[in-house]
């Protein structure tokens, strides 16, 4: 049932309800409504940043693009009479818990999202203190994430490995993406420092290099994505299941001294950053959120991401992230 219908049909049961079930209705009305009508009050930074940047004209351009309906596992939304309707409710105090960013509701056994395993076997991103490659942890990382989301339900999960050189192999990535009709995409990488942060020690007799300075995850969106709001609800979703489980965001990523790895923290609670030039992120025509799941040059924030336990924590907090994203609004609306 499309959501306008949805809502006309409400309209005709409200007539009837009494009070209590009138505020009931009213929660679920407004909980099913799209990320463009319910969003107001969530994330009041974000979209402080979001207009800001909607002055150049390509701004300008991913702001109107980003007010469409969410495009969630091949359900539209349909905008059309919502606002008119939910005004004919009235006013109802919401409480924080039902202010959940809204989801367009999505099967889990359709709904497919494509796990991109961040750098190639030619091109293996960072080398860890331990001089083990980015691309060994994120193929590790990712594998785990795919069970974990298969073992849930999310039977379209596809692992995305792409071969060659760095540069090219980005395009690859957009272009398997795409071909594959993704719903969603995340890439999953692991953190290291610019070269000139670099420190030397040996390591099994072998001069290594690493950098103690920063830790933490970190979560990115570009928001030159065509559905940059569903990525940024997603990274979302992501970094509060990171902070959730007691880590800590990077957060260098806002300092000058990163140069130009500085990118604009978009909320500062939970570690979102947006990274608009990144090919993976703003070529991609589903919505697409990057991972960097931990430091693997910081010695002792390596060993923790070389560890089962967290990697579980990582896997089933991006697990908790989809479902959550996924997640049926009808439900709210229970037996009337
Ligand atoms: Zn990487």
């Amino acid at each position: 049932m499309r959501r306008c219908e949805l809502i006309r049909v409400l309209g005709g049961i409200v007539a009837g309800l009494r009070p209590r079930r009138l505020a009931v209705v009213a929660i679920a009305v407004f909980a099913l409504l799209p990320i463009e009508v319910s969003d107001a009050g969530w994330l009041p930074d974000l979209f402080k940043t979001s207009s800001k940047h909607a002055k150049s004209p390509k701004r300008a351009k991913s702001a109107r693009q980003s007010t469409r309906p969410a495009k969630l596992a091949r359900h539209r939304a349909q905008p059309k009479h919502r606002a008119t309707r939910l005004a004919a409710l009235g006013p109802v105090a919401l409480p924080p818990s039902v202010l959940k960013p809204a989801a367009a509701r999505c099967d889990p056994s359709t709904f497919r999202i494509v796990l991109d395993v961040g750098h190639t076997a030619e091109s293996e991103g960072a080398i860890s203190a331990r001089n083990v490659t980015e691309f060994a942890f994120n193929l590790r990382l990712a594998r785990l994430i795919e069970e974990r989301l298969k073992a849930e339900g999310f039977a379209e999960t596809r692992l995305l490995l792409t071969e060659g050189r760095a540069r090219p192999s980005l395009f690859k990535r957009v272009a398997a993406a795409n071909n594959l009709h993704a719903d969603l995409l995340l890439s999953i990488h692991h953190d290291s420092v610019p070269n000139k942060m670099l420190e030397e020690w040996e390591f099994e007799g072998k001069k290594s290099h690493f950098s103690d300075r920063f830790s933490g995850y970190s979560v990115f969106v570009s928001r030159d994505n065509p559905e940059f709001k569903t990525s940024l609800l997603f990274a979302e979703l992501v970094a509060r299941e990171m902070k959730a489980q007691g880590l800590q965001y990077a957060e260098q990523y806002s300092q000058a001294i990163m140069g130009r790895y500085q990118h604009p923290l978009l909320n500062k609670e939970t570690g979102v950053y947006s990274y608009d030039e990144l090919i993976v992120l703003r070529k991609t025509s589903m919505p697409s959120v990057l991972l960097e799941a931990g430091s693997i040059i910081n010695r002792d924030e390596e060993l923790k991401m070389d560890s089962p336990e967290r990697r579980n924590i990582i896997s089933s907090g991006v697990a908790s992230a989809v479902k959550e994203f996924c997640e049926p609004r009808w439900a709210l609306l229970g037996p009337l």
